[in-house]
C-alpha cells in the first residue's frame, strides 16, 4: 500500500492508486472510551511498528512482505487472529462497509497503527456517505483525517521507541491511556501539559487487571475534571 504521504494524495488519479492493507473488518459495539456502547464497524488495518508487550492484537503487527499471509478481501470478514491481510482499493473498502452494514452509524478505523496508511480519503468518503468515523491511533505519526473524524489518541510512550507527537495530542478528541501502575500514570503526567484542557483523558486499566482498575478508579475520583475511566466493555461482558 501507499505509505502515509499527504503530498502524494489528492487527485482523482491518485485516489484510484490508494490501496489499504486490512487485517479484519467486523461489526460489534465500541467497548472503550467516550463512544462506548455505540454499534460500530471496526476496520483493523494491518501493521504496527511499536510492538507493545500487552498488545491484544499482535496478529496485526506484521507488514506486507514479511511473512503475512495474503487473503482475499472477503476473508477479512471472518475472525481469525493470525497475521494476515487483504489489499483493497479505496472504492472496494468503502463499498464493502456501506453495502454490508448500511445501518451501523459508526466506523472505527483501528489497527495496528492506522496512521501508517493513507486514511484521510477513507475518512472523507465514509463521512460523505453519512457515517460517523472514529480513529484509534497511538499518535506516533502525524494524523491526517477529515476534520469531522473523532480521534482517540492512545499514547504508547512507555515502550522502547514509543513516542507521541505534540500535534497528535493537540488534535485528539480524547486521550486514552493504558494504565498498569504508577509509572504509567507518571508517563501520562509528563505529557499532560501538551493536551488541551478541554480534551477528556480516559484511564484504561491494563488488561482489566484488578490493581490497575483500582488505580484508574482512584485517580479519576481524586482528580475529577476531565479524567474518566475507560472500561473495556467487550472484555467485561466477554463478547466481541
Ligand atoms: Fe498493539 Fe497498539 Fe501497541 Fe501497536 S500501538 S503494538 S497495535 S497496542
Amino acid at each position: 500500500p501507499l505509505r502515509f504521504n499527504p503530498g502524494k494524495i489528492g487527485t482523482a488519479a491518485r485516489m484510484e492508486e490508494i490501496r489499504y492493507s486490512i487485517n479484519e473488518i467486523f461489526a460489534s459495539v465500541q467497548g472503550e472510551g467516550l463512544l462506548a456502547g455505540t454499534p460500530a464497524v471496526f476496520v483493523r488495518l494491518q501493521g504496527c511498528p511499536l510492538h507493545c508487550p500487552w498488545c491484544d492484537t499482535k496478529y496485526s503487527w506484521k507488514e506486507d512482505g514479511s511473512g503475512t499471509a495474503k487473503i482475499p478481501l472477503s476473508e477479512v470478514l471472518v475472525k481469525d487472529s493470525r497475521p494476515r491481510s487483504a489489499d483493497a482499493t479505496l472504492d472496494e473498502l468503502v463499498n464493502l462497509i456501506l453495502e454490508r452494514w448500511p445501518r451501523i452509524p459508526l466506523v472505527v478505523i483501528t489497527g495496528g497503527e492506522p496512521a501508517e496508511q493513507p486514511i484521510r480519503p477513507l475518512t472523507e468518503r465514509l463521512i460523505a456517505a453519512g457515517k460517523r468515523v472514529s480513529l484509534e491511533t497511538s499518535g506516533f505519526l502525524e494524523i491526517d483525517v477529515a476534520p469531522e473524524t473523532f480521534v482517540t489518541v492512545s499514547p504508547k510512550i512507555t515502550v522502547p521507541g514509543g513516542r507521541v507527537l505534540d500535534s497528535a495530542l493537540e488534535r485528539a478528541d480524547e486521550v486514552k491511556m493504558v494504565i498498569g501502575d504508577e509509572s504509567d500514570l507518571a508517563a501520562l503526567d509528563a505529557i499532560t501539559d501538551k493536551i488541551p484542557e478541554s480534551t477528556p483523558i480516559s484511564l484504561q486499566p491494563l488488561s482489566m487487571e484488578e490493581s490497575a482498575a483500582s488505580l484508574c478508579f482512584r485517580t479519576a475520583v481524586e482528580r475529577g475534571g476531565r479524567y474518566r475511566v475507560s472500561v473495556q466493555l467487550h472484555k467485561v461482558l466477554r463478547v466481541r
